[in-house]
């Protein structure tokens, strides 16, 4: 592991761990920084904490964490191989979506994140990190109906050459257990160009 990025994101941690630039922190129980491998090749990006992840300041660990564990493995890759992040830092009160206030303040450290792990891929779970991240590269992202799936080749002085595949949120499967077979194909995909990289 590069030390480097390690102390970066160490470093990064403390100072999301102090913040309090919009309204959420009020009412967090614990900031969720993200975790994983600082030299993952592959990153994924969640929309925000939920309530497990809130009280234990960790990303992806109530039911839908589970939906995601469960598609990591069914490619062969375990969390400590990938970084792991959302969009928002700290949860919404009852899970209610991200404000775009709270977005413009928070995602300078996920860009963060993201320039310090230089991940070839990104997958994006869900509608707000996916817009988020291809307008990051100039595209305007459409329903996610349409864009899952996709592989979108994408670059930026920050971020390097990074390839970028929009799928559902984990959690979409809770409450449309029919979307499984859609996702698991949109995982496949990610299957795919991991193994090319
Ligand atoms: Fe800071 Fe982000 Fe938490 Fe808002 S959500 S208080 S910007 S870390």
């Amino acid at each position: 592991m590069e030390q480097n990025k390690q102390d970066k994101l160490d470093r990064l941690r403390e100072e999301v761990l102090a913040c309090t630039a919009c309204q959420l922190h009020k009412t967090r129980t614990n900031v969720v920084f993200g975790e994983g491998s600082p030299d993952a090749k592959l990153m994924f990006i969640g929309e925000a904490p939920g309530y497990w992840e809130d009280q234990q300041g960790r990303p992806f660990v109530g039911s839908a964490g589970k939906v995601l564990d469960k598609l990591l493995a069914s490619i062969g890759l375990s969390r400590s191989e990938v970084y792991i992040a959302n969009v928002l830092k700290c949860r919404p009160p009852k899970n209610r979506e991200p404000r775009p206030e709270e977005i413009k303040a928070c995602t300078p450290f996920l860009d963060r994140q993201m320039a310090i792990i230089r991940p070839r891929m990104i997958c994006t779970l869900g509608n707000y990190s996916t817009s988020y991240v291809l307008g990051k590269f100039g595209i305007k992202a459409g329903s996610m109906s349409s864009v899952h799936g996709r592989v979108y080749r994408c670059s930026s002085l920050l971020l390097g050459e990074v390839l970028v595949i929009p799928t559902y949120h984990p959690a979409t499967v809770l409450y449309k257990p029919y979307m499984m077979d859609t996702i698991k194909k949109d995982w496949e995909v990610i299957e795919s160009v991991y193994k090319s990289l």
